[in-house]
């Protein structure tokens, strides 16, 4: 017994599982990509945080207390870095 209903059930899974897959992939901590004299990025959309990020003369003040991409919601990790980090 394959009729309508089973299907649109395989259909729904698939859509249910795709969607906690992506849940579960921006809930999962990503790198952040950091570079000299640039903002950072999400590593997901790459969309620049410049907006959100200090500059003084060229160093940025990363926005750390972003635990998560404004734009796509994913789970910032900042991993320590040791530019401009001594105090
Ligand atoms: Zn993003």
């Amino acid at each position: 017994m394959t009729g309508r209903l089973s299907q649109s059930q395989t259909t729904e899974d698939a859509y249910r599982r795709s969607y906690e897959q992506a849940l579960k992939d921006i809930n999962k901590p990503m790198s952040v990509v950091v570079k000299n004299w640039s903002p950072s990025r999400c590593p997901r959309c790459k969309r620049s945080f410049e907006s959100f990020e200090l500059c003084f003369d060229g160093y940025y003040r990363r926005a750390k207390s972003m635990e998560r991409c404004p734009y796509c919601g994913q789970t910032l990790d900042w991993q320590e870095e040791d530019e401009n980090n001594a105090i």
